[in-house]
């Protein structure tokens, strides 16, 4: 848990960059200051760790007040990510993933284990650590340079816009799996943003600040639904207001469709008969506990027959999904993006849950808007025997 109360800062020279700021977070937040540039966002957020101290008031965290933690004991529990997210290239993945803890004197063995943790956790081979990252693609790169944040496993996690200067793909690609990790680990995030739509899609809490005080502090959903005052309702964008409830509803909410899925044990040839049966030409591949691997499609069955025999082996990992709890907002955005004819639809342990199509969300996106049609005049409905997965990066 963190607190701030009754925190100032008042830089030399008189500027007054935070001003009487009282706020608490639970454990396992989401916590997005967002503000104009110069509302004292970074400020706030270096005092968590002392890089800054404040000139009154108190910081606790867990109910100590970190004026009375050593130093490197504080370090030790709060990490910190600066602008803009990126490896250092003369070192090895391994030796990049493990700064920190290295700067943080783990030992060594320890140092082997956590790279070998965070190299499984962006799903990348183990052999991958002792490669440069020239050598890695560049979505690979950034997922690893998410992960290196989470690798000295400080509870909490400092991050100054790291998404800033990424184009809108991978900057969405890796917000989704900054907050998927969030999610997994329990870690609580302090994030600093400009752009309102991160914030949205990221917080749990959101922190409004406007020239060092705090505006409005609350979730999402209750900010959008009782702005506190025009400054507010500024920034979150009169349009989006009024979308407001929409923009609230989960991919969870409106899976309708079974996804065509088989597990990775299985043989070509029941691969095949189930795509006959079900008319499909790409299935889904799960493993045992249903946790989606990725799919398959006609054309490299009849590629690889002969070399292999299992569905696992000939499995394409390179699958995008959209999670369950994702908004529906989100999802339309980027399957349009993408041309995607369907989705699927994972829980928070990546267990398949279902798909939507491309066709469905367009009908739902209407029926929003316009309402339910009564004249039946409704978009085509594709199936999925025409709409193979197309293949995606997914960063
Ligand atoms: P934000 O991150 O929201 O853009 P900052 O916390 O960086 O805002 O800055 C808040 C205010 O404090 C700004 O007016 C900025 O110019 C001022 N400021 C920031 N750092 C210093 C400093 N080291 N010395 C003097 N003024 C500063
Ligand atoms: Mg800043």
């Amino acid at each position: 848990m963190i607190e701030f109360q009754n925190i100032t800062k008042i830089y030399k020279g008189n500027k007054r960059a935070v001003s009487d700021v009282t706020l608490s977070f639970g454990d396992s937040e989401f916590i997005c200051f967002i503000g104009t540039s110069g509302s004292g966002k970074t400020t706030a957020m270096r005092m968590i760790n002392r890089m800054i101290e404040p000139t009154s008031g108190k910081i606790l965290i867990d109910g100590k007040n970190i004026q009375d933690i050593n130093p490197v004991e504080l370090r030790r529990s709060v990490g910190y990510v600066i602008q803009n997210i990126g490896l250092l290239p003369h070192m090895t993945i391994r030796d990049n993933i493990t700064l920190v803890p290295k700067l943080l004197k783990w030992p060594e063995e320890e140092r082997a284990e956590i790279a070998e943790q965070m190299i499984r956790l962006v799903e990348l081979p183990v052999e991958m650590l002792d490669r440069y990252p020239h050598e890695l693609s560049g979505g690979q790169q950034q997922r690893i340079g998410v992960v290196r944040a989470l690798a000295a496993d400080q509870n909490i996690v400092l991050m100054d816009e790291p998404f800033g200067a990424l184009d809108p793909i991978t900057r969405d690609a890796l917000q989704d799996f900054v907050k998927e990790l969030q999610e997994k680990m329990g870690k609580t995030i302090v994030f600093v943003t400009h752009d309102m739509d991160e914030a949205l899609k990221l917080a749990t809490k959101i922190v409004i600040m406007s020239h060092g005080k705090v505006v409005q502090c609350d979730t999402p959903e209750n900010i959008l639904k009782n702005p506190a005052n025009d400054f507010v309702r500024e920034l979150i964008g009169e349009e989006r207001l009024i979308h407001s409830q929409q923009d609230y509803i989960t991919v969870g909410e409106v899976v309708t469709q079974h996804a065509i899925s088989i597990t990775k044990d299985k043989s070509l040839s029941e691969a095949i008969r189930l795509m006959r049966e079900k008319r499909v030409d790409t299935l889904l591949v799960v493993d045992n506990q249903n946790i989606l691997k990725g799919f398959i499609d006609v054309e490299t069955i009849n590629e690889q027959r002969g070399k292999s025999t299992i569905v696992g082996d000939i499995t394409n990992t390179d699958v995008f999904f959209i999670r369950k709890k994702a908004l529906l907002r989100d999802a339309v955005q980027k399957i349009l993006k993408r041309g995607l004819k369907y989705v699927p639809v994972v829980d928070e342990n990546k267990k398949l849950v279902g798909i939507i199509t491309r066709s469905s969300l367009v009908d739902m996106v209407y029926e929003t808007i316009w309402g339910e049609e009564e004249d039946g005049l409704s978009a085509p409905t594709e199936t999925m025997t025409e709409v193979p997965v197309k293949e995606q990066e997914e960063v």
